[in-house]
């Protein structure tokens, strides 16, 4: 693809202009090679799964942008330990989420419905409805741009955390390959560990239910917030929730605000829920290119026009009105690529 090729065609937010170069890996070899072939020729390089958690910037990105096609999923059953299954970083996430339910392979039911590829999901160990991939990720496979080597790294050091892993905190260094997840065998769910679905579904908190239900549910409860893609509904072209929910200590809370115990003492509370009362409604700006989802606060979304410019002034603005408001730094969620909030 040429350097006129715009990057708002790879992302969901549908900004960004052009990278030097795009170049599309359909293997792992071919992965391997763009990128060793940018870090010899001491080159910036960029990769590209789905584009669905990343603001790219309006002058675009230098260098070499690389899109992840590679496909396969190998399954290895074992009465005993469940599935293993390897699924290869350019696979679609939802794809591997509905053949999960069809195979009985439980727990990923909740993960319905979350855009982008399976190779990023680690990155930020993706998260809803109670369940993250932390919870069935055995082991990832990965190139390690600074060894020069693939390795196998078990999920023990993967560093997961809330919406953050060892990936995300070293970007770029590993260029994930394939994800192994270990899923027990069965037509029921993981327990449900989120009230709002629990609630959905007419089970107590802890609860199982059939899988093929929690799908359905959680892609209902998801298309009601816009978090579903839809290339016709403008409050879906976003990067999904724009902040992370902060985590606090226990007397900053602010009053009335949900409030999530953490193991740790800690507390983590809604920023959907700060965004609203610090006086930003859904569908905030009338008006304006770049907009609150009118489903849900705390997607920001382009209702067409937007620039990458417009929706990093909108999310300033409601950072600083957080701020300003309550004492809380909200974080950003996706990837800046060659812009900055600050
Ligand atoms: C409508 C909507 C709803 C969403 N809902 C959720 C949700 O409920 N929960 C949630 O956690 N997220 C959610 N997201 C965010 C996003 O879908 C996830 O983070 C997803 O995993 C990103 O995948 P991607 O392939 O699009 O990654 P991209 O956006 O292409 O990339 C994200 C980052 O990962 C890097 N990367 C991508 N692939 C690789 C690879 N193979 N190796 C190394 N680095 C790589 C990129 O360089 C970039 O830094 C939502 C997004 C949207 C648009």
């Amino acid at each position: 693809m040429t350097s006129e090729t715009p990057l708002s065609g790879f992302t969901t937010l549908r900004t960004g202009g052009p990278a030097g170069r795009v170049v599309v890996a359909e293997t792992d070899a071919a992965l391997i090679d763009a990128i060793s072939a940018a870090d010899a020729a001491g080159e910036p390089v960029t990769i590209l799964g789905g584009g669905s958690n990343v603001v790219v910037a309006d002058d675009g990105l230098p260098g070499t942008v690389v899109l992840v096609r590679t496909r396969g999923i190998e399954v290895s059953v074992d009465a005993c330990a469940g599935a293993w299954v390897t699924v290869a970083a350019g696979e679609p996430w939802d794809d591997f989420v509905a053949r999960a339910v069809a195979e009985e392979w439980s727990g990923v039911e909740a993960l319905s419905g979350i855009p982008g590829l399976t190779g990023a999901t680690p990155i930020q160990n993706v998260g809803a409805y109670g369940q993250e991939v932390a919870d069935t990720i055995a082991r990832v496979t990965a190139y390690d741009r600074v060894a020069g080597r693939t390795e196998v790294i078990a999920a023990g050091d993967c560093g997961f955390a809330y919406r953050t892993s060892r990936f995300k905190a070293d970007p770029g260094r590993h260029v994930i390959l394939s994800v192994t997840f270990q899923v027990p065998l069965g037509s029921l769910s993981a327990p449900i560990a989120y009230a709002e679905l629990a609630q959905r579904l007419g089970v107590a908190v802890g609860e199982r239910a059939p899988a093929r239900d929690v799908r359905d549910a959680v892609l209902e409860l998801r298309r009601g917030k816009g978090m579903v893609l839809d290339p016709a509904d403008h409050d879906t072209w976003s990067v999904g929730s724009f902040f992370t929910n902060p985590v606090v200590a226990s007397g900053d809370v602010p009053e009335g605000a949900p409030a999530w115990p953490q193991p740790d003492g800690s507390v983590k509370t809604s920023a959907a829920w700060l965004v609203e009362q610090a006086g930003f409604p859904r569908g905030y700006p009338e008006g304006g290119a770049a907009r609150l989802s009118t489903k849900h606060t705390l997607a920001i979304t382009n209702r067409g026009s937007a620039s990458t410019a417009d929706v990093l002034a909108l999310a300033r603005e409601i950072r600083t009105g957080v701020r300003e408001r309550f004492g809380i730094e909200l974080v950003a969620e996706p990837v800046l690529l060659g812009c900055a909030l600050d």
